[in-house]
């Protein structure tokens, strides 16, 4: 069997050469990393549900029309999507404070936000990730200013169909983070959406209670990363019930 070229390897995917071209595969690792990869374990089944539930989200934005880099899932870790030049920065929406916000600012966890916040950070894992503004954007040349106008009405659409999608499942859209891949069509050049939207990006509390269901469960040790990812599928209706539990592994 011939065997594939490997692109690229991150944290939570390999990114392998597409059977056509303009396509690439992106694979789902179990491996969970927080806190710039400081905290590190393998959890089984992670990304058998984050392929999963990345496909379903970036299948219903394709859908209601914001472009996604989704072509189609190929098994249970694998997707075929299209090959774009990754912006590098991570683009960050928040509703209710969390996280590096409530730190910043020193507003406490679970405050709504007077209206969606959109922040963004220069990709760069030696860094940490820091946060820029716009200036620091157009000064270096990250992106241009039909760029930046084209990343914010991408970003609060998938915020609008995100907090609308988890509502409707009583999950509380608290922020997230996507990123962002310019495409060419011919002479023209466009923004779609990028990487994944997984409960590894996101965070997702019970609308009642408060739990959380997101990747926080692993950043602060709060119990079983694969039945909060399975809750969120369970509720979304992503994956059924029998399969829920216990994903099956293929590699
Ligand atoms: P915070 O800035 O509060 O750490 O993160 C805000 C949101 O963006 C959270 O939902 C968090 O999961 C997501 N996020 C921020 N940086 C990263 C990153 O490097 N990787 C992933 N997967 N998500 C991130």
């Amino acid at each position: 069997m011939a065997r594939r070229k490997k692109i690229y390897e991150g944290k939570a995917k390999i990114l392998y050469e597409g059977p056509e071209p303009g396509t690439i595969v992106q694979y789902f690792k179990d491996d969970a990393t927080a806190f710039n990869a400081e905290k590190k374990d393998v959890i089984d089944g992670k990304g058998v549900l984050n392929n999963r539930l990345s496909e379903f989200f970036m299948t219903g934005l394709n859908q209601i029309g914001v472009p996604t880099h989704f072509i189609r899932r190929l098994n249970m870790r694998e997707q075929l999507v299209r090959n774009c030049e990754i912006i590098p920065l991570e683009v960050i929406v928040r509703n209710y404070a969390a996280g590096t916000i409530s730190k910043r600012l020193g507003i406490a966890e679970g405050t709504q936000l007077p209206r969606p916040i959109v922040e963004y950070c220069y990709k760069d894992d030696a860094l940490g990730d820091p946060l820029v503004t716009e200036e620091h954007i157009a000064a270096f040349g990250w992106a241009s200013q039909q760029d930046m106008d084209d990343i914010l009405s991408l970003a609060l659409r998938v915020n609008d169909f995100m907090s609308g999608m988890m509502l409707a499942v009583g999950i509380r859209l608290v922020d997230f983070k996507i990123e962002i891949g310019r495409v060419y069509d011919g002479d023209f050049q466009r923004l779609i959406v990028a990487d994944e939207i997984s409960p590894d990006s996101c965070r997702l509390w019970d609308i009642e209670t408060g739990q959380k269901l997101d990747k926080d469960v692993f950043r602060r040790d709060l119990g079983s990363l694969t039945d909060a990812y399975s809750e969120v599928a369970r509720r979304l209706g992503v994956l059924p019930q029998s399969n829920v539990a216990k994903p099956t592994l293929i590699n």
